[in-house]
C-alpha cells in the first residue's frame, strides 16, 4: 500500500505489482555480506522461495545408480568379463566402485574392469570395448526404465506454484547431468534457478552455493526453505546462513545397508539439525500452509461456495 495521502504513481495501480518505494533495506547484500551477517531465527519468516537438492531428494538417484549397476555387470559377464565372482556381487562391486571413485564419474566401468577384471593382461583392446559396450548399454537403459521423481514431487511442485512460491534447485551434481535427470523426469521447468556444482565450483554446505541461488531470486537466506536429504550438506549449509530447513527424510531409504556417507570437513552435529523434518515430499504443503498460511486457492472453494 502507498502512503496516505500520496497520488500514487499511474503504473502502480496496474497489475499487482509492489508499490512501496525501494530503500537500502530492500537491496539484497552481496555474498560476502550474507555470509557475515547475523544470522536470523528463519522460523520467524515468511517464506517466498523453496530450494530443493536434486538427488534423493527430488529423484531416486542412489537406487537407479545400484540397479543400473547390478544390469551393467550381468551385461559385462555376459560379453565375456571374468570378475571371478557372480554377477550379482560384481553389481554390488560396481555399485560400491561408484561410491569410491565418484558417483558422477564418467569413467567407472574403464576403471573399474582395469581394477577387478581378471586376465585384463591377455585381454585386448578390442575385447574390452566389447564388455564397456555391453555395459555402458546395460546401464543406461536401466537408467532411462528407472530415473523418475519421488511419489508426490510433481504435484507438490505444481502446488507450491499455484501458492505463490518460487522454486529453486541448489546440487552438487554437474550441470548438465543436473539438466538431464530434471528433464528425464519432467519437472526441469518448474524451477526459476538450477545452481550446479558446475556454476559455483563449491559444494554443499559452502555458502556460495546457496547464496547463488538467493542471489537469482533476488531474496535473503531468511526467505527462502531448503529441502535435502543430506543433513552434513544441504542442511548445515542452510542453517548457516539461515534458511529454514527441511530434512527429506524419505531420501534415506536409498542408503540402507551403505557404509555411513563422509561428513564434509567441519561441519558439527549441531548445525546439522534441520528445522523440521518430512517422511514424503507432499508433507512440505501441509508444513508450508502451517507457516505462511498460503493455501491452494484453486483447490479450496470460497467459503461462499463459489
Ligand atoms: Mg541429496
Amino acid at each position: 500500500m502507498g502512503a496516505p495521502g500520496r497520488p500514487r504513481p499511474l503504473e502502480a495501480w496496474e497489475g499487482d505489482a509492489p508499490t512501496a518505494e525501494p530503500s537500502d533495506e530492500e537491496v539484497v547484500p552481496s555474498f560476502e555480506e550474507m555470509l557475515a551477517a547475523p544470522r536470523r531465527d528463519a522460523s520467524a519468516d515468511s517464506i517466498e522461495a523453496v530450494l530443493f537438492d536434486l538427488d534423493n531428494t527430488l529423484v531416486d538417484f542412489l537406487h537407479v545408480k545400484r540397479t543400473a549397476s547390478d544390469a551393467c555387470a550381468r551385461a559385462m559377464v555376459a560379453a565375456g568379463a571374468e570378475f571371478g565372482e557372480p554377477a550379482d556381487k560384481v553389481g554390488q562391486m560396481l555399485f560400491h566402485h561408484y561410491l569410491e571413485h565418484g558417483i558422477e564419474s564418467d569413467d567407472a566401468f574403464q576403471t573399474f574392469l582395469r581394477r577387478f577384471q581378471r586376465n585384463r593382461l591377455s585381454y585386448t583392446q578390442h575385447q574390452i570395448d566389447k564388455v564397456l559396450a555391453a555395459g555402458i548399454n546395460a546401464y543406461l537403459r536401466t537408467k532411462d526404465l528407472l530415473l523418475s521423481p519421488y511419489p508426490g514431487v510433481h504435484a507438490t511442485l505444481v502446488a507450491l506454484v499455484r501458492r505463490g512460491y518460487r522454486l529453486g534447485v541448489v546440487t552438487d551434481a554437474p550441470r548438465l547431468k543436473a539438466w538431464q535427470r530434471l528433464h528425464a523426469v519432467g519437472i526441469a521447468d518448474f524451477f526459476d534457478v538450477v545452481v550446479t556444482r558446475t556454476d559455483t565450483g563449491v559444494e554443499k554446505p559452502e555458502g556460495r552455493a546457496f547464496l547463488v541461488a538467493l542471489d537469482a531470486l533476488g531474496l535473503r537466506p531468511w526467505q527462502a526453505a531448503m529441502v535435502g536429504d543430506w543433513a552434513e550438506r544441504d542442511i548445515a549449509g542452510g542453517n548457516r546462513l539461515g534458511l529454514y530447513t527441511v530434512l527429506a527424510e524419505y531420501g534415506h531409504a536409498s542408503r540402507e545397508g551403505l557404509p555411513p556417507a563422509p561428513v564434509p570437513a567441519g561441519v558439527t552435529a549441531d548445525e546439522s539439525v534441520p528445522n523440521v523434518r518430512i517422511d514424503r515430499v507432499a508433507a512440505l504443503l501441509d508444513l508450508f500452509h502451517a507457516r505462511d498460511g498460503r493455501g491452494d486457492e484453486a483447490a479450496e472453494p470460497n467459503r461462499d461456495g463459489s
